[in-house]
């Protein structure tokens, strides 16, 4: 039997435990509840389940069996590397970003999860989908991004340089960051302001390196790991084109100024680790052995056909996405790219394009397919295929090559196509790619380079892959262009609208010659060079009518993009 005084001692016990219980319970209540004070103080817009749907998280990553052990140790330390990446361009975007994915992840309120999953998505709380508004929080995306202090604008810029012509060098550069220190602008150098991110990329670089039994290979990640370091990419950028027979291969560092929006000058940091396939860029050197008959097949005299085909601009790579980091990983994914940006470099060594061929095959599965089901005859749709997709994408860039590029004005003085069609170059020029491609199967298919029987998925797919280019607007050159040839072709009659079943067909007895006199007008206009013609064709074909509108609309819950998940590699989504 306990005694009382032993009792008394235990029940006392109990009371102090259950009061440090209850205390902990109500502190961790009460710091929870805090925090989630904290939180809402951030106002978060409503509807972030509709705005995450539109990416659809999507597995992207390699097939190992493709590598030997060498190889795959290499790869896994490039993407080390890249991981560096992230954490530079969450600070590059926006200055709030990393403090508000840090509550966040601390959050207890459930909902918080799509709020966090969302700002990683877009590298900050602006969505990248909606002109950046913000999903989190009121206060706008400053134009300068992370780059520059919140408050500086163009004006007050570009009056400092003037001011201080000294400045102008570091501050027009791709590679510091401008800030207010003692009242005063300064430009700081990216090996300064993000070494503690720098140096463990470039570390990563070295021991790739060391693993590196590829010369060439070796050689370019050594000297980047110190470009990385030095903040001078010239000798890197030389070296990554001269990268041969390697199966593994990274780009990495800043390249891309598009979100520096106040003065597009600042480059953002990124990274793309893939694998490239040899099987499918012979193919497509294939391709090439038919381009002088391409240029000669061309339904236009041969004033309007250019003397001789000019050199592809860059060789083409077809390669396998295995991890990218940093801005190309923000809201919509690469899946090509043309690299190195720097002038003096592609002067001396010219460019590479690649193309992410996983990354085309996931958009077009998560996005195409269910925009085929939406807009085509159920019965046509087996015939939108990834095939005739990535054929479309090549024959797109290796037309490029075909036309005239410079050409004799009415006046009789010369200059480019270029020059004489300005502002309306961009969407003719890329229409004009479409189209030739388009306009050159026939021959192929006669060559026997395409098969007779794919010829149906060609046409199909090209209709299809039309409203998905038609989403993302018709105010850039690619989405201008797309309803260019939309417009024209339908007028033709080489697209149908069956207003029973709301759904659009290719009608094969016309297409091709519709697609013959759209060649026709478009090496026409930039042969001739213009301008006026130009106008009046943009104007006349250049506009979204009822039926298109309201088909797009239907499309709006189909996701415009995928979402990546790395997950084999260790990536934390
Ligand atoms: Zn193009």
């Amino acid at each position: 039997m306990m005694s009382d005084r032993r009792k008394n001692l235990l029940s006392y016990l109990i009371i102090i435990l259950l009061v440090s219980i209850f205390g902990l319970a109500s502190c961790s209540k009460a710091r929870k509840k805090e925090e989630a004070e904290k939180m809402s103080e951030l106002q978060k817009l409503p509807d972030i389940k509709i705005r995450l749907a539109k990416y659809s998280p999507t597995e992207i990553g390699c097939d190992e069996t493709l590598l030997n052990e060498e190889e795959k140790k290499v790869l896994e330390k490039l993407v080390l590397a890249s991981m560096f990446m992230d954490n530079i361009f969450w600070k590059q975007a926006s200055t709030q970003g990393l403090a508000i994915k840090e509550k966040l992840e601390k959050s207890t309120v459930p909902e918080d999860k799509d709020y966090l999953h969302f700002l990683k998505i877009n590298f900050g709380p602006f969505d990248r989908q909606d002109e950046n508004r913000p999903f989190l929080g009121t206060s706008l995306k400053p134009l300068g991004a992370g780059f520059y202090p919140a408050d500086l604008t163009k004006e007050e810029f570009t009056n400092f340089i003037s001011q201080h012509p000294e400045t102008k060098e570091e501050f027009e550069s791709p590679y510091t960051v401008i800030k207010r220190k003692n009242g005063q602008l300064v430009a700081i150098p990216y090996n300064q302001e993000y070494r503690e991110d720098l140096e463990p990329a470039a570390r990563y670089l070295r021991e790739a390196a060391e693993l590196s039994s590829n010369p060439s290979l070796k050689k370019y990640l050594l000297q980047r790991a110190s470009d990385l370091l030095s903040n001078n990419y010239y000798q890197s950028d030389c070296l990554w084109i001269d990268v041969k027979d390697s199966l593994v291969e990274i780009v990495i560092g800043p390249f891309e100024v598009y979100e520096d929006s106040l003065n597009g000058l600042k480059a953002s940091y990124e990274s793309f680790v893939y694998i490239n396939d040899f099987e499918e860029m012979k193919k497509i050197k294939g391709y090439l052995l038919y381009l002088d008959e391409m240029q000669e097949n061309l339904p236009v005299e041969s004033k309007y056909k250019g003397q001789k085909v000019r050199g592809l601009e860059s060789p083409l790579n077809v390669v396998f996405e295995v991890f990218t980091a940093g801005d190309t990983k923000a809201g919509i994914q690469t899946s090509a790219f043309v690299l190195p940006n720097d002038e003096k470099v592609r002067e001396e060594k010219g460019t590479k394009k690649v193309f992410l061929k996983n990354m085309m095959e996931a958009k077009f599965n998560k996005s195409l397919i269910p925009i085929s089901r939406r807009v085509l005859l159920a019965e046509d749709v087996a015939f939108v295929t990834f095939e005739a997709y990535f054929n479309e994408v090549i024959l797109h860039e290796i037309c490029h090559a075909l036309g005239t590029d410079y050409i004799t004005l009415a006046d009789g003085s010369r200059t480019t196509v270029n020059k004489a069609l300005r502002d309306l170059h961009s969407p003719l020029e890329e229409a004009k790619a479409d189209v030739l491609g388009l306009y050159s199967v026939p021959l192929l298919v006669e060559k026997g380079w395409i098969p007779a029987e794919k010829e149906k998925e060609v046409y199909t797919t090209y209709l299809a892959g039309m409203f998905r280019s038609l989403r993302f607007g018709a105010r850039e050159a690619h989405g201008l262009a797309t309803l260019l040839q939309f417009n024209f072709l339908r007028e033709k009659n080489a697209f149908l609208y069956e207003p029973q079943s709301e759904k659009f067909k290719v009608n094969f007895p016309t297409i091709k010659e519709a697609v013959k006199e759209l060649a026709q007008v478009l090496l026409t206009l930039q042969g001739k060079g213009s301008y006026e013609e130009a106008a009046q064709f943009i104007i006349r074909y250049g506009q979204l009518d009822e039926l298109t509108q309201k088909t797009i609309e239907k499309l709006g819950d189909i996701p415009v993009d995928i979402e990546p998940l790395f997950r084999q590699l260790g990536s934390d989504f």
